[in-house]
């Protein structure tokens, strides 16, 4: 087989949420590397492939992009085949491109998979649909957190009339509202802050932006949590299905 990596989305928790793509690369996987948002239950589908935890959470802080790229591409070279599975889907604020681009230059052939990224499995399942006729004409994905510290365009987005979901945003509490309220944004604007979407232990948390940093207190929101901040957040529909029997 040529050199050849698949970068791949392993969805937001559920292991049922896995595309069968993603499934069909696990099985064929000899190594894997993994991130820490990934859930390990996915690794039923490659049961013989070595799993390398490559992820920049708990134990393994210091394991830099730079040795990931390195670390795929010996193995690549070795003629392995290589699956890097990422939470949620590889090119939503996951480095999926810059891994990618690396790889390419270095002669190896990518395959990217998509993956359900956190923000809609979230929405979905607390019956927020993202966009709503009349009510949100769009969504928004951005990150709070930012590497250069750079800042985004919050009155634009404040005054966007989309729903805006964010990611990294936990920390960040007090300088979202703050951004979002001096561009413009309503107090009373909600907000739902979900932890751990898609995963038997999810909890939501409902709000406003005015009062969300200390609703998110008092609930002791963590992270891995995204933010849906827009009219669509009182929604409450239909909860999807948690499992098909
Ligand atoms: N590529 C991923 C995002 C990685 S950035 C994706 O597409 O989902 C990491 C951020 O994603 C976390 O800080 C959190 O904001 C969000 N996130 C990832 N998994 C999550 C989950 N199960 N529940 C809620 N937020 C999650």
């Amino acid at each position: 087989m040529s050199a050849k990596v698949w970068l791949v989305g392993a969805g937001p928790g559920d292991p049922e949420l896995l595309t069968l793509k993603a499934v069909k690369a696990l099985n064929q996987a000899d190594i894997v590397m993994i991130d820490d948002l990934v859930n390990p239950a996915v690794l039923e589908h490659c049961p013989a492939a070595r799993v390398v935890p490559v992820g920049k959470r708990g134990g393994c802080r210091s394991t830099p992009q730079a040795f990931i790229h390195r670390l795929m591409l010996r193995y690549a070279r070795q003629g392995k085949c290589v699956v890097r599975l990422k939470g949620g889907d590889p090119c939503i604020f996951g480095r999926g491109s810059e891994e990618a681009d690396w790889l390419t230059t270095h002669g190896i052939e990518v395959e990217m998979v998509n993956g359900i990224t956190a923000g809609l499995a979230g929405a979905t399942h607390c019956g927020i649909p993202l966009t709503l006729r009349g009510i949100a004409r769009g969504v928004t994905l951005v990150t709070a957190h930012t590497q250069d510290d750079s800042s985004l365009n919050w009155p634009a987005l404040a005054q966007s009339g989309t729903t805006l979901v964010v990611y990294m945003g936990v920390a960040k509490l007090p300088e979202v509202r703050d951004s979002l309220l001096a561009g413009g944004m309503r107090a009373d604007m909600p907000v739902a802050m979900i932890e751990n979407a898609s995963l038997p232990h999810q909890r939501e948390c409902r709000s406003t932006l005015a009062a969300m940093q200390q609703d998110a207190h008092d609930f002791q929101l963590k992270s891995p949590a995204i933010l849906v901040i827009g009219e669509v957040a009182a929604q409450q529909q239909i909860h999807a299905l948690a499992e098909i029997a």
